[in-house]
């Protein structure tokens, strides 16, 4: 009988794994199960050149999609259709219509779903973005000279802040604790951000935070913590995402942050690795070797990929039987473009103890600067700002050759 693996989750994640299935040898069925009714498309545009100018549904649909590899062959896809709930025990999927699949193999796919401010207060007029119908819906209410209030300022925050500056509408951003992408620059390189969107008209709200949402029927402003009030024409909420394991829960795995999986991207449940399950994507949260510091969820683009590469001959091999492969250690890497600059990031900043700037002045990130992260002493990440591809590549080069640390096997976990 042809044997069955699911994909649960039909986005970047999905298809690279779907991809990387057969790239592993996999030629019997491969199922990809997603609840969004598009083919898997790119999110990065959503919050910049989609958010700006998308077109018609057609047109954006279309500046999106993300393309199969040819290689990929036979792969099934069901689309519109959410996965309420797996049996790892008995390999079945259950559907949103009651319809039941089995499995000999499960890829997790299912990424993110944005968290939302928990203050009270009306809906209408507040925003979120992960989606192509949440940016279509909020580019259609970003007119110019209207008042937006974007509240959280990581890489969506300050990426929609700006693109709504560029469309003419006047914009407030609530930092919330850290400031503009704080966490994955550090405070030296942020605080040269915030001062970036400053002079290009965004005003900047640092250490506040939302109390509740003001208006009746429709969201009119923000109250904040210290009693100010913002007004608002819409909102958008930035404020971090919750991964989508709903649906896994039961079958005594950990799911406290996402999927823990092991360093092969097989799912953990009672301290043993699953080899007919993994995760890929914004939901694995897995062992970070380069960095030795425990497993932990990556969001960025880059990842789904990655992860697909060591998880899908993972799969394979436990489905067959067969030993597994040795895995590779991912180098993280991102990227934000902000009015027409473009920060790019390798390696693991947000994990550093010390940064050394190693060009330019990070208080004028416009004007070019990398910066190098530090743990341990060891060199973990770089940043760089408005550089050219170049110097970018050697920075990303210094990153890659710091290599590993010399404990760096983990133990399964
Ligand atoms: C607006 C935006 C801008 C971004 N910009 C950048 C950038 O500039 N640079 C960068 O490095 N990264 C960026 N990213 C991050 C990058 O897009 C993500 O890391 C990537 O999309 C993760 O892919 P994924 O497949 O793991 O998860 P997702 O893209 O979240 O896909 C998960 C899929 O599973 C579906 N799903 C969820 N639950 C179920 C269920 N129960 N049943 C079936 N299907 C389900 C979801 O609807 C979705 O289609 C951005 C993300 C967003 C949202």
């Amino acid at each position: 009988m042809t044997r069955r693996i699911i994909v649960a989750g039909a986005s970047l994640g999905g298809l690279r794994a779907a991809e990387q299935l057969r790239a592993a040898g996999w030629e019997e069925e491969i199922v990809v199960v997603g609840d969004e009714a598009h083919p898997p498309y790119n999110r990065p545009p959503l919050s910049k050149e989609l958010l700006a100018a998308p077109g018609g549904f057609d047109e954006a649909l279309a500046s999106v999609l993300l393309r199969q590899r040819r290689s990929a062959t036979g792969i099934q896809w069901r689309l519109g259709a959410a996965v309420v709930r797996a049996d790892l025990a008995a390999r079945t999927l259950t559907l949103a219509g009651g319809g039941q699949l089995a499995w000999d193999g499960l890829v997790a796919a299912t990424g993110l779903r944005p968290a939302r401010v928990q203050a009270p207060g009306p809906l209408p007029g507040r925003h979120v973005v992960r989606t192509l119908d949440d940016a279509l819906g909020l580019h259609r209410e970003l007119k110019p000279g209207l008042r937006a209030v974007v509240v959280g300022a990581g890489f969506i925050g300050c990426e929609v802040a700006a693109t709504a500056t560029s469309l003419g509408c006047r914009v407030t951003l609530i930092e919330g604790s850290g400031g503009p992408m704080e966490r994955p620059l550090g405070a030296r390189l942020s605080a040269g951000v915030r001062r970036f969107l400053q002079e290009r008209g965004i005003h900047c709200l640092p250490g506040q935070r939302v109390s509740a949402f003001t208006g009746t029927g429709r969201c009119t402003g923000v109250r904040l913590a210290d009693g100010t009030e913002v007004a608002a024409d819409v909102v958008i909420e930035a404020v971090g995402s919750h991964p989508n394991t709903e649906w896994l829960d039961g079958n005594g795995l950990d799911l406290a942050d996402g999927v823990l999986c092991d360093e092969w991207l097989r799912a953990v449940g009672a301290g043993q690795a699953l080899p007919h399950v993994v995760a890929v994507g914004d939901l694995a949260r897995y062992p970070d070797r380069r960095t030795g510091t425990g497993p932990r969820r990556v969001e960025h683009w880059a990842t789904p990929a990655d992860t697909a590469k060591i998880a899908a001959p993972a799969l394979v091999a436990g489905v067959n039987g067969t030993p597994v492969p040795e895995p590779a250690a991912p180098l993280p890497s991102f990227w934000t473009d902000l009015f027409k600059i473009r920060i790019q990031g390798v390696g693991s900043p947000a994990l550093a103890e010390q940064t050394e700037v190693f060009e330019g002045d990070p208080a004028r990130p416009e004007d070019g600067v990398a910066l190098g992260y530090y743990r341990a002493g060891r060199l973990i990440g770089a940043v760089t700002a408005a550089l050219p591809a170049d110097r970018q590549l050697h920075y990303r080069r210094l990153v890659t050759e710091a290599g590993l640390p010399a404990d760096s096997r983990l133990a399964a976990v």
